[in-house]
């Protein structure tokens, strides 16, 4: 058991007036069996914040371990996502419904389209139902993965709702500078997935590990520093429990200019994970 304290993560504010804990837990790739231990450990090193997604297969899991913990459901944001199956007005509410059956609450904090999907073109629609499932309390906030500027256009020119985030692929090696500034435009929070670009080759470089050394922490926990300083909301994923606490012990230490500026020289404009124009 550590003793970190809850408190130190600090609040973004969202355009709607609510606020989401900067730093949470990403439960992507993790299988259903081994969900609750590793969301359970976050509760007791400290997030409050989970992002899963109907894709993941483990929201089941993760309702289990929301109950288990004992935390009161308000002190806990949670997260999913509308998987790629289920575009479409009445569709895309009864997922929801789905969802929260299977987390077994009454309402996610904030519910996202996962992917746009515009060859399908639906994704309006689809941001029509969120807006309705906000308005019936069902989800806190709405907002939306994986959309470029022209996916954010469309909705502004045919809908209500500003989305609070988008959550993109953003990490030292994609470090999205463009979008980002979009977002900073349009009252968009940005959330970074693949915050440590899936623990490869980003946690060996150089100048990463120089920086490392320098401070008195691990790669790791360095490059979600520059997240946290950039204003980025992240939550990486771990199934190793000295890695959760690590993520999780990041506020306690800054950055320089300088040594932000080294990590921005990193970008290399190359993902790791799919096109948002192509997938799904
Ligand atoms: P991350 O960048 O969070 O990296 C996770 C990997 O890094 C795992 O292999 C983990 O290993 C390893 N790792 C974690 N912490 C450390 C550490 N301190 N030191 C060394 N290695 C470490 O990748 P994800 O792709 O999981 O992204 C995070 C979250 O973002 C996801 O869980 C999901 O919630 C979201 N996401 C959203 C997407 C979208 O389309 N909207 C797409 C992808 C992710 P191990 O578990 O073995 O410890």
């Amino acid at each position: 058991m550590t003793s970190s304290d809850t408190s130190s993560v600090p609040a973004v504010a969202l355009n709607s007036g609510g606020s989401i804990p900067q730093l949470g837990f990403g439960v992507f790739q993790i299988e259903p069996e081994e969900t609750e231990q590793a969301v359970a450990k976050a509760f007791e090193v400290g997030y409050r914040h989970v992002d899963t997604a109907q894709m993941y297969g483990n929201e089941v899991e993760v309702g289990t371990a929301i109950k288990a913990s004992g935390l009161d459901r308000s002190e806990i944001f949670l997260t999913t996502k509308l998987n790629n199956d289920s575009h479409g007005f009445q569709k895309a509410k009864n997922a929801l419904e789905e969802s929260l059956s299977k987390l077994a609450t009454e309402y996610v904090d904030l519910f996202l389209i996962h992917w746009p999907r515009p060859q399908e073109d639906k994704y309006v629609e689809t941001w029509q139902a969120f807006e309705e499932l906000q308005k019936e309390g069902k989800v806190r906030e709405i907002g939306v993965s994986n959309f470029t500027p022209e996916h954010l256009d469309r909705l502004a020119a045919e809908t209500t709702v500003v989305p609070a985030v988008n959550q993109i692929e953003l990490h030292p090696f994609f470090a999205q500078h463009g979008l980002r500034r979009e977002h900073g435009d349009r009252g968009i929070v940005t959330e970074a997935w693949s915050p440590i670009a899936q623990g490869g080759d980003l946690l060996e470089d150089q100048a990463v590990a120089e920086i490392a050394e320098a401070r008195g922490k691990k790669p790791a926990q360095v490059i979600l520093r520059w997240h946290v300083q950039l204003g980025n909301v992240i939550f990486p994923k771990s199934v190793t429990p000295e890695r959760i606490e690590q993520n999780f012990e990041i506020f306690d230490f800054e950055l320089s200019d300088e040594e932000m500026s080294t990590i921005d020289g990193l970008d290399r404009g190359e993902r790791i994970g799919p096109d948002p124009d192509r997938f799904g």
